[in-house]
């Protein structure tokens, strides 16, 4: 186990301060073990993923950080994989079109582990993992146990994990259902999402999306400018009132609001994680004014942000 380690080169964002504690999990079993012992002690546990989704606090992350790298894989032939969490998500596209399954074509361009992706239910296109997920193997309340996918609550980039109606816990590995499908297909549309995806994402280090997309089906109904079938769900992209209002470029110290995709908060110059906040808070601040909605972070704060007074 290792000590005060910096967290900077771990993260997407590349800012942010140390770990308190460090250790590296290289299979289900290690995860496990490290996720009890720090239950035991009563340590408070981050799950290092591909850290493409977290925001560490400059003033650092208390408890243990445990990275991530199991990464086996099964396959059952019948239409069931069970997968380690520090698997790659879109690695698992990959992996599972070679064996003639389709389901997770929306996946290529995500850069995350399948742990941090069950967390936020990440998805794209319509899709989330949330479809396929059918037990996980989990460490909860100082035990190991398989439970059904129910279990995590999953709701639009949310799940128990995120909400704190569940703290602690980590995921070892899931099984997942795929229906199975033509290669060729599942490769051209992997390949027309990873092209929408290149001409949006801006190349600066960021954590993706920063916001969740807001449903409001009045405020969507005053909105002229919002195209017809988002307009009928009450779907309004958090970049879309971003970018309505004068935010993109914004910038605090090395942190600012994309311009190319005003929900990314980019670290254009070696910004701190408190500026990428402040960016954030900016942001919030200015679409409550004018919209009278508050915004919801995508992204996951990791770690001490008390001396950061949040209004
Ligand atoms: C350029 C870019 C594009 C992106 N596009 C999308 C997109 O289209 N759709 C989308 O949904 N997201 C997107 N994201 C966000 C991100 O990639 C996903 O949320 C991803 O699934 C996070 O996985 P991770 O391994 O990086 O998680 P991390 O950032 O490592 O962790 C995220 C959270 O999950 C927890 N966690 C991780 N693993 C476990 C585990 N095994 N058990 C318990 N807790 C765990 C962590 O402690 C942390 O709180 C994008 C990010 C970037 C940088």
């Amino acid at each position: 186990m290792l000590r005060n380690v910096s967290l900077k080169p771990y993260v997407t964002l590349r800012a942010g301060g140390s770990a308190e504690r460090f250790v590296t999990a290289r299979d289900r079993d290690e995860l496990a073990m490290h996720a009890l012992i720090a239950q035991a002690e009563g340590w408070p546990i981050s799950v290092l993923g591909w850290g493409s989704n977290m925001l560490p606090s400059d003033d650092g992350v208390p408890g243990i950080v445990i990275r991530n790298l199991a990464r086996t894989f099964q396959d059952d032939g019948a239409g069931s994989v069970w997968v380690e969490t520090g698997f790659g998500y879109q690695d698992l596209f990959l992996k599972t079109v070679q064996l003639g399954y389709r389901g997770l074509e929306f996946a290529v361009g995500i850069p995350g582990s399948i742990g941090g992706a069950l967390v936020s239910n990440a998805g794209a296109y319509r899709s989330n993992i949330s479809e396929f997920v059918r037990e996980l193997d989990v460490v909860w309340n100082d035990k190991r146990e398989v439970v059904g996918a129910d279990w995590m609550g999953f709701k639009y980039r949310d799940s128990v994990l995120r909400t704190g109606e569940v703290t602690n816990a980590v995921v070892l590995a899931i099984r997942m259902e795929l229906p199975r499908g033509p290669r060729k297909a599942a490769y051209d549309e992997a390949r027309e999402y990873q092209r929408q995806r290149i001409s949006k994402q801006p190349p600066s280090p960021s954590a993706g999306s920063f916001f969740k997309n807001v449903t409001d089906l009045s405020l969507a109904n005053t909105l002229e400018d919002l195209p017809g079938p988002l307009k009928e769900k009450g779907i309004i992209p958090a970049g879309f009132l971003i970018e309505r209002a004068g935010l993109k470029g914004f910038r605090i110290g090395g942190a600012a609001v994309g311009k190319r995709h005003a929900n990314f908060i980019l670290n254009i110059n070696g910004a701190t994680a408190t500026e990428i906040r402040l960016v954030a808070e900016h942001v919030k601040h200015a679409i409550r004014s004018k919209y009278g909605v508050l915004l919801e972070e995508e992204v996951l704060f990791a770690g001490d942000w008390s001396r950061f007074n949040v209004n």
